[in-house]
């Protein structure tokens, strides 16, 4: 029996679970995913292999953590310099970041975008904003404090803190800070928040299963917009490509794992 996790604090709300396990039950693996609350990021590699797991998911506020603790990282996550997706291949810690592609995939439906503005400046925020220059968007980064800006200001990126900012149009406007995830926060003082909104064509936020103030504020100006699921179910079934050794293709997994979405 394979055993895979998802590390994280919090991690009650995930729904990886749930995803990956109907996966596994539905092509008959051997395996089973569980949950790992993990409260100090630096102990990640010695559980993972303190578990004998063979592969794990890393969420909130672990990422950068997990990157540093990796034998290998491979693809956009040497950018990124965080990781999400962890497989044991014959001993060593191997890292990836599914957050970045399955992003891109989930903003198809917003059509064609120039720039963006990112809220939040973690790992999260990492794999974005280097995607969607990858993919010729340009990112602006905003945080409410300085010290997670150096990665994004090292590597060319845009990058300020809420009082270095003047609010500006931007074709969609993305939501990656972990406020209202267990709180009622803005992710922005309010009046920031409604000036940005109101000149722009589309917002995202990453977190999923509940409507966050954030989106709260968005469907007041009936603005297309999206959570985070989409992009929850697309970076979990690009994991599950690997956790699987990519014995079965993406698509032959994306039903499998919409299943879990009805539950
Ligand atoms: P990190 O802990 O790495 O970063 C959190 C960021 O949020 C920091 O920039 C922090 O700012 C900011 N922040 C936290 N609280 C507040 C607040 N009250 N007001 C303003 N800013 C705040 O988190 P991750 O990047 O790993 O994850 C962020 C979110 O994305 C989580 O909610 C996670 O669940 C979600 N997520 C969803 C995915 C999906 O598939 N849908 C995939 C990946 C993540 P500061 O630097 O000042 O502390």
């Amino acid at each position: 029996m394979k055993i895979f996790t998802i590390f994280g604090d919090p991690i009650e709300h995930s729904r990886s679970p749930l995803m990956h396990n109907s996966v596994f039950k539905a092509l008959g693996v051997k395996a089973c995913y569980t949950r790992s609350p993990l409260r100090d990021g630096s102990k990640l590699r010695d559980v993972f292999f303190a578990k004998a797991l063979s592969g794990a998911n890393v969420t909130v506020p672990h990422k950068e953590a997990a990157y540093l603790q990796c034998d290998e990282v491979r693809g956009i996550a040497q950018k990124i310099q965080a990781v999400n997706t962890l497989i044991n291949e014959n001993g060593k810690l191997i890292g990836y970041n599914t957050d970045a592609d399955g992003f891109i995939n989930a903003i198809q439906p917003f059509g064609p975008i120039q720039n963006a503005l990112i809220l939040g400046a973690g790992g999260t925020a990492r794999a974005l904003a280097t995607v969607l220059r990858q993919e010729g968007i340009t990112p602006t980064i905003l945080n409410r404090s300085s010290g997670r800006l150096n990665f994004f200001r090292e590597n060319g990126f845009s990058a300020l803190c809420w009082d270095e900012f003047t609010a500006k149009p931007y074709d969609l406007i993305i939501n990656t800070t972990s406020a209202g995830l267990s709180d009622d926060e803005l992710p922005l003082p309010r009046s920031l928040l409604k000036k940005l909104l109101a000149q722009t064509k589309g917002a995202v936020d990453v977190i999923y299963g509940k409507e966050t103030p954030f989106l709260q504020e968005v469907k007041i100006l009936a603005l297309p917009y999206k959570d985070g699921s989409d992009m929850l179910l697309e970076q979990g079934l690009l994991a599950n490509h690997l956790f699987l050794n990519k014995l079965h293709s993406v698509e032959q997994i994306r039903p499998l794992m919409q299943k879990s979405f009805l539950y």
